[in-house]
């Protein structure tokens, strides 16, 4: 039978305050992971288009919560964000990087997301700085990422903590390019390395003349800026080929590497 129009309001309010229980407890328990440091990092590979070897990493979070199980970072940065744990947490994320980089066999390049509000926050340029006197990594081995969207509020501010870091001898990414409404200004106004081209470009490209040529634009874009495009989300032997037709120098994604602990990364052998 039907459900009454009043048993469905109540039905709602029922799912409204399960998922309010829920998010409460999901933002307590946030808070208390910086301190137990449930947070842990695993690392994809990027590699070099036509040779196929290792070109670095991303460092992806994963956080370990002690009775749910592993939590995606989709779920759990945009919580953090809003609470404002984000710059805590991101301290942690990027020095944790940082010191399992320095022991690698390889000096390959650590690409480590940014949120914006981490990016914004006061004393970033300090503390990426100090990080990298305390760990001793080589700041040209820093890939910091950041998306189109840190542009949209204060874009002078942000162009001067961007200048500020490379200064450092740190690179920046602009990673889910192509994502925003301003992606070419972002090009003309903002410093930076590497292009990610978000993988949603990816999915169809091998099958699309129109998603290929999209994708083909940013590769020549970026070719000719003289920076690194790094194509996201090759999950295909095709799609794979067709980036490397189009003169792609680096991608990621699933038909590569899934992102690993830093133990399971093969080109390393670390032990
Ligand atoms: P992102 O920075 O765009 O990271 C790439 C995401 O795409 C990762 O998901 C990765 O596992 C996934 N991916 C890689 N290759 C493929 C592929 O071939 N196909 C598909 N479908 N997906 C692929 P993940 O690890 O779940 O991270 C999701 C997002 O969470 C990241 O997107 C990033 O925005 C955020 N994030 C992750 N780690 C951190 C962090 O340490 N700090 C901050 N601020 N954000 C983070
Ligand atoms: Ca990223
Ligand atoms: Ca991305
Ligand atoms: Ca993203």
């Amino acid at each position: 039978a039907k459900a009454s129009m009043q048993e469905r309001i109540c039905l709602f309010e029922d799912y409204m305050q399960a998922e309010f229980d829920d998010r409460q407890e999901l933002e307590h328990d946030l808070r208390l992971a910086v301190e137990r440091d449930e947070f842990e990092l695993v690392y994809q590979k990027q590699v070099e288009v036509m040779s196929l070897n290792v070109h670095g990493v991303e460092a992806l979070v994963r956080w370990n919560h002690p009775t749910r199980g592993q939590i995606s970072p989709a779920a759990f940065i945009p919580i953090a964000e809003e609470l404002g744990i984000i710059v805590e947490l991101g301290e942690v994320i990027l020095r944790r990087a940082c010191i399992e980089a320095t022991k690698w066999t390889k000096p390959i390049k650590i690409a480590v997301n940014l949120s914006p509000i981490q990016l914004q926050a006061p004393g970033i340029v300090g503390t990426v700085l100090e990080i990298l006197n305390e760990t001793g990594l080589d700041p040209a081995r820093l890939e910091l990422e950041i998306t189109e969207t840190v542009v949209l509020n204060d874009r002078n501010g942000v162009v001067d903590i961007l200048n500020d870091l490379r200064a450092l001898g740190v690179t920046i990414a602009i990673d889910d390019f192509g994502t925003g409404y301003s992606s070419l200004a972002v090009l003309r106004d903002i410093p930076f390395d590497t292009i990610k081209l978000d993988k949603a470009f990816v999915r169809d490209i091998a099958v699309s003349p129109e998603a290929e040529a999209l994708v083909k634009l940013v590769i020549d874009v970026g070719n000719h800026l003289g920076r690194t495009v790094i194509i996201e989300g090759i999950e295909t032997e095709a799609q794979h080929q067709c980036i490397r037709r189009m003169g792609c120098q680096v991608s990621q994604g699933f038909y590569f590497a899934r992102p690993v602990k830093a133990s399971m990364l093969d080109f390393l052998h670390v032990a």
